[in-house]
């Protein structure tokens, strides 16, 4: 046998990577996962999670992936701490540098995620998950009655801000120019709703508070005014960049750089299949991952099949 070869290599140990593996595992075949440096995926970074099926107590990012990643290697798919830094999709099998290997497979998951862009204040970092986020249906819901800024003023930021109006006392929707970018349907949606309140023509500068954040200090892009806006979170809503570039152009991706796939997940090379975040530019949760995890990997097992 040859120890470098892998009928189905995944790219990425998030939740669509992992759920992959379980299902490529349980199929039957040599399966390996391109882990990355800390396994895992973004739920690493944050604390609970009330909406994971399956957990009726809150359980935290780290602790469900730890599950996911356990229950992978069990099942018999290799979880290897190594960093996908190269491929070769012009040629079968798929040629793969993982680590300081090379891998061959003769299907290929692509699972290697998104990651949210901030806005790069040192105060931010400090207070994430103290009351800083990037994704509102993940944590709205812990700010009941509470004052929510969001930040941005494209349709993410305009979608985020009017469904923290279902937990929020108020939500200020905070914006560096003086007109969005949103689609007009949806600045209609914000203007008719007496909750929201847009900011123009502000960007924050620090985040402030004690053990959580209490407050965000903005400042005017034309007056240079400062204000402090009282509040208890502030959503991040400036987008987020997909992990594509070890792939280079090799794989169709649409305007904002997701790799583009048909309703099985598959991309467009023949034996390359897409799951997540990567592909995602919607749901952005880890159930839709696992989910698209899963019709990735069972669609690689009936490519295989088809094949022998
Ligand atoms: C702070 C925070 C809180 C969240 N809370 C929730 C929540 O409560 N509920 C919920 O459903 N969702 C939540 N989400 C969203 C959820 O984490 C994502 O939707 C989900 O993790 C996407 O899974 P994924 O497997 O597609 O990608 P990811 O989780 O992004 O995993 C992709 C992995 O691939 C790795 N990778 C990238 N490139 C390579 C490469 N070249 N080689 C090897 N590995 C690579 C990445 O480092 C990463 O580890 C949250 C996200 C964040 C950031």
């Amino acid at each position: 046998m040859n120890e470098n070869h892998f009928e189905i290599i995944v790219a990425g140990a998030g939740p669509a990577g992992l759920t992959a593996a379980i299902y490529a595992a349980r199929g039957g075949v040599r399966c390996a996962v391109a882990g990355g440096v800390a396994p895992g995926g973004q739920l690493l970074e944050t604390t609970d999670i009330e909406n994971f099926p399956g957990f009726p107590d809150p359980v935290t990012g780290p602790d469900l992936m730890i599950r996911m990643i356990k229950q992978a290697k069990r099942l018999g798919a290799q979880v290897l701490q190594e960093q996908l830094s190269g491929c070769d999709l012009s040629a079968r099998p798929f040629t793969l540098t993982v680590g300081s290997k090379k891998l061959t497979c003769d299907a290929l998951v692509i699972a290697t995620g998104a990651r949210a862009r901030w806005l790069g204040l040192e105060s931010e970092t400090r207070f994430r998950n103290k009351g800083v986020s990037g994704c509102a249906t993940c944590d709205g819901f812990f700010f009941k009655g509470k004052i929510i800024a969001v930040v941005g003023g494209g349709d993410t930021a305009a979608e985020d801000a009017l469904f923290l109006t279902r937990f929020a006392e108020k939500v200020l929707l905070i914006h560096r120019r003086d007109q969005l970018r949103a689609a007009h349907r949806l600045q209609e949606k914000l203007l008719a709703n007496p909750k929201i309140e847009i900011v123009y023509d502000h960007v924050p500068e620090e985040f402030l508070g004690g053990e959580r954040l209490e407050a965000l200090r903005v400042k005017n892009v034309k007056t240079g005014e400062k204000k402090e806006l009282k509040l208890s979170a502030v959503f991040i809503a400036i987008g987020h960049d997909p992990e594509t570039a070890v792939f280079g152009d090799a794989l169709k991706k649409d305007a904002g750089g997701y790799l583009v796939t048909d309703a099985r997940c598959a991309t467009s090379i023949e034996g390359v299949y897409a799951a997540g975040d990567v592909m995602d530019p919607h749901y952005r949760q880890a159930i839709v991952a696992a989910g698209t995890g899963c019709m990735a990997a069972m669609e690689a097992l009936n490519y295989l099949q088809e094949r022998k």
